[in-house]
């Protein structure tokens, strides 16, 4: 049955899950998902401590501004616990816990320091330049909740808290195959009729981009036994992309075979331009997809049905990219009922976003795909789009976020 663009993406998302746990260092969890609640140990701060390079001092003796004989020193690292005698300052630095009878600490800047005493240039209030035990977290508050995405903030917590570990969600192992008899590895010698596996490497990458483990399964040839045996060894993972061979050709065997390996179709055929062949199914909790072999198709698919999946299986709990209205800068043709991706390229003009074609949108120009940084998204519902009318816009390239208007 042939499904929507919006429905297969809605369908899709509604058949995977997430794929387990695992502690790993504090330093892998860049990126991650945190999957179970981190609790602070202790409060944090730990202990008072002194905000400022200066005295320690207390607000009662400073008011007069008289001058306090300096007795000691902590330095960052000192342990603490001192008592600060009446009438008397304490050099401090920034991080030292301050003695226990101190209400204040005295910057150097507010300071005037002569013959071995200090005396304060400013009046001093109380509790001034003191981090207090427990200010920034208590004791049992949730640092990062299950399903934080682990930036350097969160890592500076869970460091602060002395944690060299986090629980996070695995990366999914996704096996990638691609199928045709025209198909050599890549670095192999070309015969005649023979192309590299592009899509191979294109999808492994765009695997990892997701935050997902390739893993690769080679090509399969044309035969039913090959597809057999690959696509076999590909259920073992925790998803399975394939390319091509997925149409109606006389040797388009994959949905055969994943059909006799007990995959169960979810849906064989979206209703958008390019990657209509695209199929789903699923064995046990395993998605499967099957992209167009067309290496544009293939990336195209790949982005808007397999990345939010991977990311969802990962943890995330928010995996569709923000779509940015654009005006479209020149006509687009199109029938209602189906949709279609144009490869754009997308500049702020005065504010507004604009969108023009990357260049031809025949499905072979791989060019216009490396051309484009967002795939604009005409509604099925739809027929042709004027120049000037607002379109969809998916940004497929990082330089969308750092995008400076250009006016
Ligand atoms: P198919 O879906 O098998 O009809 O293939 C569609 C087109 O994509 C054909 O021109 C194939 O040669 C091409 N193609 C299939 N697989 C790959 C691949 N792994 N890398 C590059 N091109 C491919
Ligand atoms: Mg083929």
């Amino acid at each position: 049955m042939k499904r929507s663009f919006e429905d297969a993406r809605k369908v899709i998302l509604e058949n995977v899950s997430t794929v387990g746990v695992e502690r790993v260092s504090l330093l892998e969890s860049l990126g991650r998902v945190v999957a179970q609640d981190v609790i602070a140990p202790w409060e944090a701060p730990r202990y008072d401590n002194s905000a400022m390079d200066g005295f320690a001092v207390r607000v009662a003796d400073s008011a007069g501004g008289q001058a306090l004989p300096i007795v000691g020193y902590l330095p960052a690292g000192a342990a603490g616990g001192q008592t600060l005698e009446a009438s008397t300052a304490i050099r401090i630095m920034t991080g030292a816990p301050v003695p226990v009878t101190c209400d204040a600490v005295l910057p150097f800047e507010d300071a005037e320091e002569a013959d071995g005493k200090v005396r304060a240039t400013k009046p001093v209030k109380s509790g001034q330049h003191i981090r207090r035990a427990g200010e920034d977290v208590k004791c049992g508050d949730v640092i990062a909740p299950s399903g934080t995405v682990v930036r350097p903030a969160e890592i500076s917590m869970f460091a602060a808290f002395n944690q060299d570990a986090v629980m996070v969600y695995r990366k999914p192992r996704v096996a990638i195959l691609s199928t045709g008899d025209e198909l050599v590895e890549v670095g192999q010698p070309l015969a005649p009729g023979k192309i590299a596996n592009s899509n191979g490497a294109a999808l492994a990458a765009a695997v990892l981009d997701a935050g997902g483990v390739p893993v690769m399964l080679g090509i399969a040839a044309d035969t039913v036994e090959s597809h057999r045996e690959k696509l076999t060894e590909g259920l073992s993972a925790d998803a399975l992309i394939t390319s091509a061979g997925v149409s109606v050709g006389d040797r388009d065997f994959v949905r055969l075979v994943l059909a006799e390996l007990g995959v169960e179709s979810v849906f064989a055929g979206v209703d958008v331009r390019p990657g209509s062949p695209t199929a789903f199914g699923k064995k046990d909790d395993k998605p499967v997809f099957s992209l167009p072999g067309n290496p544009v198709a293939a990336l195209m698919m790949f982005e808007t049905f397999v990345r939010p999946a991977l990311l969802r299986m990962s943890g995330r709990e928010r995996v569709l990219k923000r779509q940015l209205t654009a005006v479209l800068q020149e006509d687009a043709h199109k029938k209602p009922g189906k949709t279609r991706l144009l490869r754009v390229r997308v500049i702020a003009d005065c504010g507004r976003l604009v969108a023009s074609s990357a260049g031809d949108q025949s499905t072979g120009m791989l060019n216009t795909l490396t051309k484009a940084d967002a795939i604009a998204v005409l509604a099925s519902v739809r027929g042709s789009y004027k120049a000037g009318d607002e379109v969809d816009v998916l940004p497929i390239s990082e330089t969308l976020d750092l995008m400076e208007d250009e006016r």
